[in-house]
């Protein structure tokens, strides 16, 4: 049977642009890709690179401030969100703009609608084309999720804060994931008042526990009203924001509230289930190594497959999937290892097992280090940064790096290439030191603080 396409990728995201780039521009396939929304997807329009950019906004005033403590004639004024925003939007273009030349240029036919699928090669346009493909490829993201009570109440998400027209005085977040903690951090850098509520003990669950609590401590240091084991009773919209009661007895109104509680698969009104394609139970779409799901001409990659949700390993899956399909080169996306980095201030970049996994495995030993770095002690500042490092104790294979330090993200993308080599705790110690850096400590850790 002939096909329009050999394939269509539902998607302009991370995973689902590099899949269709490298199947029509590198394996010559013909590809059609459709987007509802903007081309670019959550990590350029409203995710990894509009954040990092109001990190680095949000950054100058403690600079500023610092500076003077340097010798400098520095005043850090007003921050003009407007002026920011505006250059921000002009930025999103830019880029949204190149991911389109980038597909035009492998030669992907585009289409600016959503597109559901029909049946297993067949996709049905929102103008009511239908298009046939050899392989469908399901690229569609995910999107915040909240409870009702608050969507009802108002409360905005990480994708309403970048449209925001002014900056609130003061915000809740609620929430101790990577997006509630990363903004929180970014409001208060801005001046705004930020209070946040997360649920459970400490914020950043899943992560290595003394980094959690770095974390939580150097965030309430520079001023986020903190709450652990906190959530919201009752919420409701009054005159000036939104009146708040909380588990903790609290009773406050916060001009805005932004609920940063997860993000959930877009598989909504696909069509996927009634072709027998499997979802999870988070709607997530169920697929293999290969990123085959039920249905074996339709694949999925990203975070609508709620595997490692991480632009970079979307776009290795839709990598891995063109070559495998198109380059006859089979490939495994490898989910071993992924480095990442929290963009709170400080930043959290971590790779690998953190002591509560290891421990588990044992037996491990722990070293670890917490000190004030020269630049901000030299300004005053008690900020205290942390490096540690998790070793196997029969292998003597580094198992776990955390590190929570200004440019922890930078520090980990260059610890992740030993580790993922597979080096030990004695190729890190026979690593000459680079002085003076922060990252030094991370090979001149001579005991470990304990063993398990
Ligand atoms: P997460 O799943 O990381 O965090 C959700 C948070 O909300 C958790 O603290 C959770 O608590 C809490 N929560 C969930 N439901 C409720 C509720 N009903 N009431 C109160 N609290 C609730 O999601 P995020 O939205 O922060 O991030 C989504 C994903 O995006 C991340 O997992 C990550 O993969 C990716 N991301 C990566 C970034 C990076 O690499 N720098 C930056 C931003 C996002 P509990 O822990 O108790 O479940």
């Amino acid at each position: 049977m002939a096909f329009d396409y050999d394939l269509f990728v539902i998607g302009g995201g991370s995973g689902g642009v590099r899949a269709a780039r490298i199947a029509a521009g590198e394996h010559g396939a013909k590809v059609a890709l459709a987007e509802e929304y903007r081309m670019g997807g959550t990590c350029v329009i409203r995710g990894c690179v509009p954040k990092k950019l109001m990190v680095f906004a949000s950054s100058y005033k403690t600079a500023i401030e610092d500076a003077r403590s340097y010798g400098w004639a520095a005043e850090a004024g007003a921050f003009d969100w407007q002026a920011f925003r505006g250059k921000l939007d002009a930025e999103l273009d830019r880029l949204e703009a190149a991911y389109r030349s980038g597909l035009k240029n492998a030669g992907v036919t585009t289409f600016d609608m959503r597109a559901t699928v029909s049946d297993a090669h067949t996709v049905a346009l929102a103008d009511g084309r239908k298009v046939t493909a050899k392989h469908i490829l399901i690229a569609t993201g995910g999107r915040p999720a909240m409870p009702q009570a608050a969507a009802e109440a108002g409360a905005l998400t990480s994708n309403d804060i970048f449209k925001l027209d002014a900056l609130p005085k003061s915000v809740l977040i609620v929430g101790g994931g990577f997006i509630a903690c990363e903004f929180a951090c970014i409001l208060n850098g801005l001046g705004v008042e930020v209070t946040q509520f997360y649920r459970g003990e400490q914020i950043l669950r899943g992560f290595d526990g003394e980094a959690r609590g770095h974390v939580a401590e150097e965030m309430r240091a520079q001023g986020v009203n903190l709450h652990v084991g906190t959530d919201v009773i009752e919420m409701k919209p009054v005159e000036g924001g939104t009146w708040v009661a909380s588990t903790d007895g609290r009773e406050a109104v916060y001009e805005k509230v932004v609920y940063a509680t997860g993000r959930s698969p877009n598989t909504e009104g696909l069509g996927l289930e009634a072709l027998g394609v499997k979802l999870g139970r988070k709607g997530e779409v169920v697929v293999d190594d290969w990123s085959q799901t039920a249905v074996p001409s339709i694949f999925a990659v990203g975070d609508v497959t709620d595997r490692i949700n991480l632009t970079p390993v979307a776009i290795r899956e839709g990598h891995a999937f063109a070559d495998t399909i198109f380059g006859a080169k089979p490939t495994k996306a490898d989910h071993e290892l992924v480095a990442s980095a929290v963009f709170t201030q400080p930043e959290l970049g971590t790779i690998g097992m953190t002591e509560e996994e290891a421990r588990d495995r044992g037996p491990i030993e722990v070293y670890t280090t917490a000190f004030r770095p020269m630049q901000t002690a030299f300004a005053g500042r008690p900020d205290r940064v942390m490096m540690k490092l998790i070793v196997c104790a029969t292998t003597r294979r580094v198992l776990g790096c955390h590190i929570v330090a200004p440019g922890a993200g930078e520090m980990i993308q260059l610890a992740a290439i030993a580790i993922k080599m597979g080096a030990t705790k004695e190729d890190f110690d026979r690593t000459v030191a680079v002085h003076p850096v922060m990252a030094e400590e991370l090979v001149t850790l001579r005991k470990p603080v304990r063993t398990a």
